[in-house]
């Protein structure tokens, strides 16, 4: 186990490797991946442009995670944005300051209200008001993400109701991308990656949502099918599997 850093000093710590990341390996300056793993030629161009404006917040240890998707995720959706923190609070986010009608997604916990499955959304119920629904996902370990909702509540619960994917309570049954999309689970059942939970969750919330989700869940195949290529080569040189042991062979998408 890392150790558990208790304070917020997360600008000190991060900021620098992400305005000059070290070029240790060559990287894809526009999707941030490895050049061996390049997604840009999947990328939705332009980006998809939804109703929804989706906020990620990304815990600051999961901002160094070479395969989280949710660089991937801003990419491919035109009004996505990520906010690194470790919980929201006033002054992060002008638009959340605003108290915009929004629902922030996150599992059931044993202590929590019960959350209201996506599909039984009612989203007439914000089309009184003329700002559009803003969807919250929290990006993060299983750990960290329920210390940042638990820590977010307070402000969230201002103007935010909790989701939940419907697969989300049930223990055992995953998802039906298990097999493809997801290289090693979380300690929990139904944990999917941020960019598979949101497309599920954009799928509902958009007039055309099949059609945005089918096309987040393709690049998400491609990122998985590369992944998986990358990781078992034919013929491994032995420093590239060095290579990979140390640096990505506990990695998973998330
Ligand atoms: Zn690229």
């Amino acid at each position: 186990m890392e150790p558990t850093n208790h304070h917020h000093n997360s600008a000190a710590g991060y900021s620098s490797a992400s305005s000059s990341p070290p070029p240790r390996r060559s990287i894809c300056p526009n999707c941030t991946r490895p050049q061996l793993v390049c997604l840009c030629k999947f990328l939705p161009s332009p980006p998809i442009a939804t109703k929804t404006q989706i906020i990620i917040l990304q815990h600051p240890h999961e901002a160094q995670h070479k395969l989280s998707t949710t660089p991937i995720l801003t990419k491919c959706l035109l009004n996505a944005t990520t906010i690194v923190n470790r919980r929201l609070k006033p002054g992060l986010s002008d638009l959340l300051d605003r108290s915009p009608t929004a629902v922030y997604l996150f599992p059931p916990t044993p202590h929590s209200s019960p959350p209201i499955n996506i599909s039984e959304l009612d989203l007439t119920s914000s089309s009184s008001s003329d700002s559009n629904l803003v969807l919250i996902a929290f990006d993060g370990t299983w750990k960290h993400a329920k210390e940042m909702v638990r820590s977010s509540e307070e402000f969230l619960s201002r103007f935010a109701r909790r989701i939940c994917l419907d697969f989300d309570e049930s223990v055992d049954g995953g998802t039906i991308f298990d097999s493809e999309l997801i290289l090693r689970k979380e300690p929990h059942g139904g944990c999917v990656s941020t960019m598979e939970a949101v497309a599920r969750c954009l799928r509902v919330m958009e007039a055309d949502g099949a059609e945005i989700e089918l096309r987040l869940i393709g690049v998400l195949r491609e990122m998985v099918r590369l992944q998986a290529g990358f990781l078992k080569p034919m013929n491994p040189r032995p420093k590239l599997v060095k290579m990979k042991n140390k640096s990505e062979r506990e990695d998973e998408i998330r």
